[in-house]
């Protein structure tokens, strides 16, 4: 790693794009050298953690996106055309969560072993159920999920899924590490499982919570957690709310008792005050992934702190 010259930039780059430093894993004797660590570009922070976990010092990884910012749409820095150049393994959400960046990051940059189709391409979408699969829906409405809902990352056994997927590709890519990998695998789903159990459980009472959403982002949260949306502030994923949207948005808030309004870190708010001031609820920002708020460094706090959140909501209003 110390040889590595985009490692020997973190610092610096750190502002911009936010750069995963591999754990520490206790009892690796010698770190991989350098050159021979597989280079995983990630769409999401949530996938960067992921891989960071499974891979440890045998990965190097890099999350084209950070935890503030809407993984929708971003802008094609040179510097991400360089990432993926470099990389062994692409890790993304995909079902068109990224569709408006990454063909175009693939068609310009990407090596052969990452397309479609190689073990070098991982899309969480083709390894989890996905949700609000396709139906009648328009594209030509402007609808950002046509494919079903790609926000796959806030199920925790879906992150057990993918955690495992990208072991078994790792150990096709670098099967030197295989052992490895197992055995970071192996670490990483005795804890998450043991957590999982803990967050399940104290979901429990958030069962039949009703909340409104601006976008359709926490669709796999309501899935173990029972809380019911009543609606969303936007006319469809990715279509801003109209007047006349807003106003049945509003009665239907009122309609299902609705607690707060949930927020991802990038949402617009505009819409969310007009609502929170009319239903009198309050809007609550949920970290939505790993960075997504202060002191969200791994998977483990980003489901602590969103569990903790609701806990807060279903008590105090
Ligand atoms: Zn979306």
């Amino acid at each position: 790693m110390p040889t590595d010259p985009g490692r020997a930039m973190l610092p610096k780059r750190l502002a911009r794009a936010i750069w995963l430093a591999p754990l520490a894993v206790p009892g690796m004797v010698e770190p991989s050298p350098a050159s021979a660590q597989v280079q995983i570009f990630a769409c999401e922070p949530e996938w960067a953690a992921v891989a960071m976990e499974v891979g440890g010092e045998a990965v190097s990884v890099y999350a084209a996106t950070h935890g503030r910012q809407d993984p929708h749409y971003i802008r094609l820095r040179p510097s991400l055309i360089d990432e993926m150049r470099r990389a062994d393994v692409l890790f993304c959400s995909g079902a068109g969560l990224e569709g408006a960046w990454l063909p175009v990051l693939l068609q310009r940059g990407a090596r052969v072993s990452l397309q479609h189709g190689q073990p070098g391409h991982l899309l969480a979408s083709e390894h989890v159920r996905l949700l609000n699969p396709p139906g009648r829906v328009d594209r030509s409405l402007g609808h950002v999920h046509a494919e079903g809902n790609p926000h796959v990352q806030l199920l925790p056994e879906n992150i057990d899924l993918m955690a495992t997927e990208l072991a078994r590709r790792l150990a096709e890519i670098d099967p030197e590490n295989t052992e490895t990998y197992r055995r970071q695998l192996s670490a990483f789903q005795e804890r998450w499982r043991g957590a999982t159990a803990g967050w399940m459980e104290r979901s429990s009472r958030l069962a039949g919570m009703s909340v409104v959403a601006y976008h359709e982002a926490w669709a796999y949260l309501y899935e173990w957690t029972g809380i019911k949306q009543a609606a969303t502030i936007e006319r469809l994923p990715g279509v801003p709310p109209t007047v006349s949207h807003l106003q049945e948005v509003l009665e239907l808030a009122l309609g299902a008792g609705a607690r707060a309004i949930l927020r991802a870190p990038y949402e617009p708010t505009k819409g969310m005050e007009w609502l929170s001031d009319r239903a009198g609820i309050p809007i609550v920002e949920l970290p939505f992934t790993v960075g997504g708020a202060e002191g969200i460094d791994d998977l483990f706090d980003l489901f602590e702190v969103t569990i903790t959140r609701l806990e807060e909501v279903h008590d105090q209003y």
